[in-house]
């Protein structure tokens, strides 16, 4: 199989993608950690192997010099030739005390204080061995030194500190020496004596050792950890998959589903909650705009559906002039009540989409109600209602005039319209701690409690006598504005109502320069 460059940069991409995975990611963290603590563990245990072989050496070392120092060696003077020499005392028909002469002799050398190799009174020759001869040599000025040194720290019948060293032959074995100074048998002359043993087994050990560190534990330890980490982290991950595929299933048209908790209690379940919330608050606007369009084509429909009906009654009927002037009259009112819908309908979604700026300035809210009350006196006394208006002075918001006339405006003609001949609509404006009171009241029809908490929505109105839309009646938004204007102002709306008996709209709005108030709209009956 060939590989092109193509095929070669795929593979990259997707190896570079994978590595930006979570899984992929917790996975290496997980490894690395597992290596460095294997890795770790193991380093610490040959440390302590290679400090535990190291003491054994010193202290077979240690060994060999009590007995050399004890009872075998001595340092004598020849009676034939009086120079000093090395006499080995032990048995040489017990093969033990043999072998334990030769082993120490393997790597020894003795020499007088100035440096010079002393002979060997057994075998006649210096008393350096062979392998001593193939490691680096101690300098006869350094061997002086340390006899001086050895002469000035030891006092009579107290023993020096030995010197530790470690060397490599011409072959690359490794020898631990200790050498001391000793005193001849009349403690004429200080010695110089160095004895070794060979490192090269405890070295080939922690060669294994290490080998085995790199080729064994290391891969392993990477393999096991990549494994365990990848399956830990697929399962940690697994859930957020499930979230993940139960999230992609929900779309507009089944905004009802929901992604099932799984009662861990862990953050994946705040997850799972906070996230089924959003879908919750998603399906409440998004049935809210499904009824909003309905509505809005419903309200369009009804007077289309009148003016093409009355157009052609006109057109198949109507003879006469008059009848044709009839009939289009009727048409322009159903146009009218359209392109009402329509402005209202425009004017709103610019307010709720933050289009409509207000123009905030210092207003008297009870000279509004009164020069309001004053515009509604000649409809009020057209429809037999008794109008007042009762403002204390004082009642100052901080507001945008036109749109808080437009609120009050709405209010009072909807009180006018829903109290009946001789009935009473009052208006009144109080000032309070930080905040000013609107009250717009009146004594007539009411309405009814299941109907309360719907008021305030778009094209909402309480079914009356018939389900058609009389042309004089409204179009349902008038409260949406209310409660808009209210809320753009930082105001609260309270409802009460009682069928047959009048309704109260009370509309709270902070003073000029005081707080805000918290935005709400109540209802009670
Ligand atoms: P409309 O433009 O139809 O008046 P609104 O949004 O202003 O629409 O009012 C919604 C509905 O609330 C009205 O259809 C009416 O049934 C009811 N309503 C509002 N104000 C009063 C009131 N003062 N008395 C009785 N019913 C009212």
């Amino acid at each position: 199989m060939r590989f092109r460059r193509r095929d070669l940069l795929r593979i990259g991409r997707d190896l570079r993608r994978a590595s930006r995975g979570l899984r992929f990611r917790l996975t290496a963290t997980y490894a690395a950690l597992f290596v460095v603590l294997v890795v770790g563990a193991v380093w610490l245990a040959r440390a302590q192997l290679s400090a535990s072989l190291q003491t054994q050496a010193t202290d077979s070392l240690d060994e060999d010099w009590t007995a050399l120092k004890g009872s075998i060696l001595r340092i004598e003077r020849d009676p034939d030739s009086g120079a000093y020499e090395a006499y080995w005392y032990y048995d040489k028909d017990d093969p033990d005390e043999t072998t334990v002469v030769l082993d120490i002799k393997k790597v020894l050398l003795i020499t007088d204080s100035s440096g010079k190799a002393i002979q060997d009174h057994e075998t006649q020759e210096p008393a350096e061995s062979t392998i001593y001869q193939d490691l680096p040599q101690d300098r006869p000025a350094e061997i002086q030194a340390r006899v001086r040194q050895w002469v000035s720290a030891s006092k009579p019948g107290q023993a020096g500190k030995p010197f530790w060293m470690e060397k490599r032959d011409s072959s690359g074995e490794l020898f631990l020496i200790r050498a001391a100074v000793i005193w001849d048998e009349h403690r004429h002359a200080p010695y110089y004596v160095a004895l070794g043993t060979s490192l090269a087994k405890n070295e080939v050990i922690l060669r294994r050792y290490s080998f085995m560190l790199f080729v064994g534990v290391l891969p392993g330890a990477t393999l096991l950890g990549w494994l365990v980490g990848w399956l830990v982290a697929g399962r940690a991950l697994t859930p957020v998959r499930d979230v993940a595929q139960a999230a992609q299933r929900i779309t507009g048209s089944n905004l009802g589903l929901r992604i099932p908790s799984r009662n861990a209690g862990d953050e994946l379940d705040y997850l799972i909650l906070t996230f089924n919330r959003m879908i919750e608050r998603l399906e409440a606007s998004f049935r809210q705009m499904k009824q909003f369009s309905a509505d809005v084509s419903h309200e369009l429909r009804t007077p289309i559906t009148a003016i093409r009906g009355q157009l052609e009654v006109a057109l198949m009927t109507a003879g006469s002039t008059e009848q044709y002037r009839e009939a289009m009259f009727n048409a322009l009112q159903d146009i009218d009540r359209l392109s009402q819908i329509v402005r209202a309908l425009l004017l709103l979604s610019q307010a709720e989409s933050g289009q409509l700026a207000l123009q905030r300035s210092r207003v008297d809210l009870g000279l509004v109600l009164e020069d309001l009350a004053e515009q509604f006196q000649i409809p009020a006394e057209g429809a037999g209602v008794r109008l007042a208006a009762h403002c204390q002075p004082g009642c100052f918001v901080d507001a945008d005039r036109v749109q808080i006339e437009r609120m009050i405006t709405n209010l009072l003609s909807n009180a006018l319209k829903f109290t009946p001949e001789g009935g009473e609509v009052r208006l009144s404006a109080q000032p309070l701690e930080g905040s000013v009171e609107l009250v717009v009241e009146d004594t007539g029809r009411g309405i009814p409690a299941e109907h309360l908490p719907h008021i305030f929505d778009r094209f909402y109105r309480v079914p009356g006598s018939g389900t058609a839309p009389a042309p004089d009646q409204g179009l349902g938004l008038g409260l949406s504005f209310v409660a808009w204007i209210a809320k753009a102002h930082h105001g609260v709306i309270d409802v009460e109502s009682t069928p047959g008996k009048g309704t109260r709209f009370t509309i709270t709005l902070p003073a000029a320069g005081a707080a805000a108030l918290p935005a709400e709209v109540s209802v009670s009956q």
